[in-house]
């Protein structure tokens, strides 16, 4: 079961949101928005501060998002700030918020309604309001503000949450039903937690006084005082941090899986497909000045296809896998919704069918429909004849539907997304650079690149290898556990039945519908080979699979009607996950280990190889995850919360293998 319940809410004669549950409102009867701007934005000066901040962004974290009332409220007083105040250093605003009882969206429309001053907002957050499933989901507004929106109990929520450094968060919304009827979320953890992520100074703000609050708050270190409460609350209490305390203090600082931000916001990143040009652009709208290296004129890899199916791969569990799929595909639909209104590139979210083309596959889609994991406005169960009509073509079994599932055209966009930074103040393109070598001189990266016979340096404090497999060929990288993957797409032209296809079908293969006459089936999956030669074989092999599943289209799919084809290399890991972040040496881990096994008598091992990050190992799945996973790395370089739970963190990490393979006794020269 879906472990997300969704909020009891009704509306009373004045259409303010009351919840059953807790028999309580969810903000002030007299004036929600005024209290909002009193007691949380003025209770933490926020405008004040902003004036005077001097880091690029400003992190708000909220308990209980509610209606979002408070969200949006502080975005439009963040977009107003930085009308008047436009040479203001702060940039970004990033707002965190939790909710253990999310409202249908049907009903935050209701709730959103009273509210026609925030009308820009709110209508962004309902365009993008996400499937109602547990852990972070992350959503960029205009005018530089993310929401990371956690699903679920904070108690259990808040420490999935990635810490960075010495804490990151600026300012708390301490909301929450009242203390008295909600005392399950106003406990010592939750306070001591909020020291725990909290920036040293850092504020918080509540509508109540209750003195157990104040205390709790106390005892984690925070200076609290009272003031006048809003409406017709006599006090409340607000704060700041002033004794943050080193809660881990008593743990030793060994790390398996190191979160390192950026030592600068310089950084180079190597690669010239999907994976390269998301960081690229996921850094360059952080301020970062960026060098992309691409090894090619052309587009690498499958970012060279002319179509590439977006769709999620879940499982009947919330394990990392179906978090890390699920989420991006969530955050690739507003991605690539973004990018189309900034350049030009073809993407259809036409829905797609997973056919249930094998006893395995049919046992396995009935488990994920009986085991009501994930909400239904991800997936629904088609039998033949449903499948048939949403598809427009003839189908013959049933399968899976994601209505918000689709394609696009990867070597468009990733061409555009190159003119788009090629235009950009921070960002230069060096193309047809192939890196032969990486050396690390003291704090930074020296990198050798080799362009058209001549060989020329660059120095850098952080660099991203986006190089698919090739990632893996230098002395630093060579530990990482990726494969290629050769795989073969064929392209048919659009005639007869074909015409009428309306979706993205898979089964063991794929088949999308027509764009400029032509429709993309694929793919052979060939591991270990690195040719890319096409191959009439793989055409046929191509054919033959879609035939087998699709055998109302099997005139349509001959090879007569085969007008091109193409052969890319992927890089595939063991788990099937993708890597994103820090690289670590082998030695590094193996002291980390040490030290933990030994129980921390050794001493601790610097963090190494700080500045030197991969994205790779996004085997046929790079269009889905790219956009996330992307923005994920950004976001620990930029030393901002992450988008995803420190589970799903640690099962991208690039380290993982390796950090296996030693605990199986592997042998590391120290
Ligand atoms: N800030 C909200 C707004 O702007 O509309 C109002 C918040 S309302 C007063 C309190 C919220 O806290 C509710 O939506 C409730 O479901 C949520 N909540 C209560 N207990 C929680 C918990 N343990 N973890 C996360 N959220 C919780």
């Amino acid at each position: 079961m879906n472990n997300i319940t969704t909020a009891d809410v009704q509306f009373n004669e004045n259409g303010n949101p009351i919840s059953e549950k807790y028999d309580d409102i969810y903000f002030s009867k007299e004036d929600g928005l005024t209290e909002s701007y009193e007691v949380f934005q003025n209770g933490n000066n926020l405008v004040g501060r902003w004036q005077t901040n001097n880091h690029s962004h400003f992190t708000i974290a909220e308990t209980g998002f509610g209606t979002g009332l408070n969200f949006l409220a502080v975005c439009q007083r963040f977009i107003n700030f930085k009308q008047t105040h436009p040479s203001a250093q702060l940039k970004k605003l990033h707002f965190i918020s939790f909710e253990k009882f999310p409202l249908e969206k049907s009903a935050l429309q209701t709730a959103l309604k009273a509210w026609p001053q925030l009308t820009y907002w709110s209508n962004q957050l309902l365009a993008q309001y996400p499937y109602l499933v547990s852990g972070p989901h992350r959503i960029h507004f205009d005018g530089n503000i993310t929401l990371d929106l956690w699903l679920g109990d904070i108690a259990e929520q808040m420490p999935q949450m990635q810490n960075v450094s010495n804490g990151f968060i600026d300012a708390w919304f301490l909301d929450g039903f009242a203390p008295s009827k909600n005392p399950d979320m106003w406990q010592q953890s939750l306070f001591n937690n909020m020291a725990f992520y909290s920036k040293p100074n850092a504020t918080f703000s509540t509508f109540t006084a209750a003195g157990f609050v104040r205390r709790g708050l106390i005892e984690a270190g925070f200076n609290v005082e009272k003031v006048k409460g809003f409406g017709y609350k006599r006090e409340r209490i607000q704060g700041v941090l002033t004794d943050k305390k080193n809660t881990d203090s008593e743990k030793p600082k060994w790390n398996i899986y190191p979160i390192e931000m950026s030592p600068s916001k310089k950084v180079a990143i190597v690669g010239g497909g999907i994976a390269a040009v998301t960081t690229a652009l996921a850094l360059v709208q952080r301020d970062f000045q960026v060098e992309l290296y691409c090894p090619t004129l052309e587009t690498d890899g499958a970012s060279g296809n002319q179509q590439g199916a977006i769709y999620p791969m879940l499982q009947n569990n919330h394990n990392a896998f179906s978090e890390v799929n699920l989420k991006a595909f969530q955050f690739s639909q507003q991605f690539y919704h973004y990018w189309q209104s900034k350049f030009d590139f073809d993407a259809d979210f036409c829905g797609l069918i997973q056919l249930a083309f094998s006893d395995i596959v049919k046992e396995r889609q009935n488990s994920l429909v009986e085991g009501e994991l994930w909400p239904q406005s991800v997936f629904q169960a088609l039998d033949a004849t449903q499948c048939s009509e949403v598809a427009g073509v003839s189908i013959d079994t049933g399968g899976l539907y994601f209505p918000d599932a689709g394609w696009i055209n990867p070597k468009a966009f990733v061409k555009a997304a190159k003119t788009y930074l090629a235009q950009c103040r921070n960002v230069s393109i060096i193309s047809d650079a192939e890196l032969v070598d990486i050396q690390k001189i003291e704090s930074h990266w020296r990198l050798k690149f080799d362009c058209e016979s001549a060989q020329f340096e660059t120095i850098t404090p952080s660099v991203v290898l986006a190089l698919s497999h090739n990632s893996r060929d230098f002395s630093y990288t060579q530990h990482l556990s990726l494969s290629p993957v050769r795989g073969q797409i064929t392209h048919i032209n659009s005639h007869a039945s074909l015409k009428n296809l309306n979706t993205v079908l898979c089964h063991k293969g794929y088949l999308t519908p027509e764009t400029n006459n032509l429709h993309c089936i694929g793919a052979t999956y060939k591991h270990g080979q690195t040719d890319s030669q096409p191959t009439s074989q793989d055409n046929l092999s191509n054919l033959a699979l879609q035939k087998k599943h699709l055998p109302a289209l099997s005139d349509e799919l001959s090879e007569k009607n085969v007008s091109g084809e193409r052969a890319s290399i992927r890089s595939a890991t063991p788990d099937h996950l993708p890597m994103c972040g820090l690289v670590n040496s082998p030695q590094y881990l193996k002291k980390s280990l040490r030290c933990k096994n030994r129980r921390y008598k050794d001493p601790l091992p610097e963090v190494d190889n700080i500045g030197l990050y991969v994205l790779t190992g996004l085997g046929s799945r790079g269009l889905t995850t790219a956009p996330l996973l992307a923005d994920c790395l950004a976001s620990v370089m930029a030393g901002e919360g992450l988008p995803l739970p420190s589970f799903a963190i640690e099962a991208l990490h690039p380290n993982r293998f390796i950090f296996r393979g030693l605990k199986r006794g592997l042998e590391v020269n120290s």
